[in-house]
């Protein structure tokens, strides 16, 4: 295998031992970074996610509050939660585990967290943030990939970055994150023209679609960082990300495993949102 790897897991406890450190220091202003998290119906994927998130926060001495509520729960009950919520001063964070069952509009739910709360960073006001080049609250997977970068020493400066995938969550965050960073910057989707040759072109590949194998050996540029953010449960049971891991990375000069690449970067950066938050609460 030519690439390094770009080990997730091993940054990830990095960053959680300096969050526990941070932890105990807010603890010295008497302050205990606080998580709320929403979880609505029986989605089992969302609920092994929240069951993550709510481990890291115990293993770092982050409160965290578990609300689980029916797949049947009205957008009302929600909102009304979330303003609760908003209020309650020991509540430094607000999580609502995407997606919400079908009745409920999650762009309202999400729209209701106060933006100082709003850890997760998809609130509109923090979003614009980001597109003014004045980050606030940033979406944790796309802090995770840039986190993962700066860590490695992957040049961003005058490179170009190809992004596959243009979510709120993950895509569009990304690629705004690595234009600040001076990375031209290419976002495709799945209206994209030639595909394969954009990625071709990319010093740094990012694949954030949900479609296993779609990144195969011959779409990665020789030396390129490919960023896997991709999670796709396969027929056997295992877990698998949109990239030909075997075959990239005998071309690629860095890439990212799934599992151990970038999901666990998510989960850190959700609890450094979370610290920060309760640091600038008083
Ligand atoms: P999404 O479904 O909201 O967006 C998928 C994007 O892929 C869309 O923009 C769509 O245009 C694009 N797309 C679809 N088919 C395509 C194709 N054939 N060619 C090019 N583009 C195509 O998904 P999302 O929420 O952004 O998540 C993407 C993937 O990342 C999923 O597998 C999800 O599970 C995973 N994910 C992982 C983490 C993590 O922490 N590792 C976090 C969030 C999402």
């Amino acid at each position: 295998m030519a690439a390094r790897l770009l080990d997730g897991k091993s940054l990830a406890a990095q960053v959680r031992v300096a969050v526990k450190r941070e932890v105990e220091a807010l603890a010295q202003r008497g302050i205990r970074p606080g998580l709320a998290v929403l979880l609505a119906g029986e989605n089992p994927a969302s609920r092994v996610y929240v069951r993550n998130k709510v481990r890291a926060c115990e293993e770092t001495g982050v409160r965290s509050d578990l609300y689980e509520l029916p797949a049947s729960v009205s957008e009302e009950a929600l909102v009304d939660r979330v303003l609760a919520l908003n209020d309650d001063p020991d509540i430094h964070g607000i999580l609502v585990q995407l997606p919400l069952p079908k009745q409920v509009d999650a762009h309202e739910v999400l729209e209701t967290i106060a933006p100082a709360k709003d850890i997760d960073g998809f609130h509109e006001s923090n979003l614009g943030a980001l597109l003014a080049g004045r980050p606030r609250m940033v979406p944790c997977t796309p802090a995770g990939v840039m986190r993962l970068l700066e860590h490695a020493g992957v040049p961003l400066a005058g490179s170009h970055a190809v992004v596959i995938g243009r979510s709120n969550i993950v895509g569009k965050p990304l690629a705004l994150l690595l234009l600040q960073r001076d990375a031209t910057v290419t976002l495709c989707h799945s209206k994209s023209r030639d595909l394969e040759n954009l990625a071709r072109s990319a010093d740094i590949l990012v694949a954030a679609v949900g479609r296993a194998k779609l990144v195969t050996g011959r779409m990665v540029k020789p030396g390129a960082c490919v960023i896997d953010v991709g999670v796709n449960r396969l027929s056997d049971g295992s877990l698998a990300g949109d990239v030909d891991f075997a075959a990239a990375s005998e071309v690629a000069g860095w890439i990212t495993p799934v599992p151990g690449g970038v999901g666990p970067m998510t989960i850190a950066m959700l609890l450094e949102n979370c610290v920060r938050a309760a640091g600038a609460s008083k």
